[in-house]
């Protein structure tokens, strides 16, 4: 097992992918806490890890509050005795063109997105550091940290953001054993996916299968989704990554649909 000794946080990880890498973390031997927004969701989660033998936590969190985030961090410290793995993933997403976006609406996901990864990396910093025992931050970036696309202003610029974070932490976390790196994934069928295909639809004017084909999929080498397991296992390969020397990177798991 890959993990085995570990404990991590995942932010989200009561749904879509933070929670298919939770469930793979906990195969794997770590110790997981679930932390969300959505606490029945997340206990249901960690409900389904223990069923399969694994050990988890669900976690109340709201990654946009200082005290809920320092809170969570300390109750999952406190119940596996440190963390060695943060998996930034909490995030939504709200579709319109810049015109029409509301104020709220952009510090709404500047503060899940952007905020959030701070909150949680400051508060996971603060425990690996003290501890001495370095450790795995890994950030749920998106192509869009490296693309931009129609109707996702506060999107893009957020998980653009992410990049400029984690390197920030790759370079601040050498000296502590930390290292830092971004998963950038294609489109994976979640909810978050599912919800933005009406309104794509709407917002363009064209049917939701001409959404998926020719909007979402339309840059990918074989017109695939990239999955579930796809993005969980790149986050298990930074995870159990043997050395420090990988850090400060990003990795695009996407069909092809955008290369650098
Ligand atoms: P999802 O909707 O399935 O899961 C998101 C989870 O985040 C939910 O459990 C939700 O309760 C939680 N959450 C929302 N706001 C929160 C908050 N303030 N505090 C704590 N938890 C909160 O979505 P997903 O598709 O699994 O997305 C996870 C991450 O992956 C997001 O950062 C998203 O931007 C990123 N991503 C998704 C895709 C995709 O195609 N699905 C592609 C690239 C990147």
């Amino acid at each position: 097992m890959k993990l085995q000794g570990k404990s991590a946080i995942i932010t989200g990880a009561a749904s879509g992918i933070g929670k298919e890498i939770a469930m793979t973390y906990a195969r794997e031997g770590a110790k997981v806490a679930i932390a969300d927004l959505n606490f029945d969701a997340a206990n249901a989660t960690a409900d389904e890890i223990h069923a399969a033998g694994g050990q988890a936590l669900g976690v109340a969190m709201d990654v946009t509050s200082e005290d809920a985030v320092n809170d969570g961090m300390a109750a999952a410290v406190a119940a596996f005795g440190g963390v060695d793995i943060l998996v930034s993933n909490a995030g939504i997403q709200i579709v319109h063109p810049i015109e029409e976006f509301t104020h709220a609406d952009w510090q709404k996901m500047l503060a899940i997105h952007l905020d959030g990864a701070f909150l949680t990396t400051r508060a996971c910093l603060r425990h690996m550091y003290s501890s001495g025992r370095g450790g795995s931050i890994i950030y749920i970036g998106s192509v869009h940290s490296k693309e931009a696309s129609l109707l996702k202003a506060p999107y893009v610029t957020a998980k653009h953001g992410l990049i400029g974070l984690s390197k920030v932490v790759a370079k601040e976390g050498a000296k502590h054993g930390v290292r830092a790196n971004v998963i950038c994934p294609g489109f994976v069928r979640t909810p978050l996916v599912d919800k933005q295909i009406p309104e794509q639809a709407k917002a363009l004017g064209i049917s939701e299968a001409d959404v998926i084909k020719k909007v979402m999929l339309k840059e990918t080498l074989d017109g695939e989704f990239t999955t579930l397991q796809d993005v969980a296992e790149t986050a298990l390969f930074f995870a159990s990554f043997p050395s420090n020397a990988l850090t400060g990177q990003s990795l695009i798991v996407s069909h092809g649909w955008f290369m650098e």
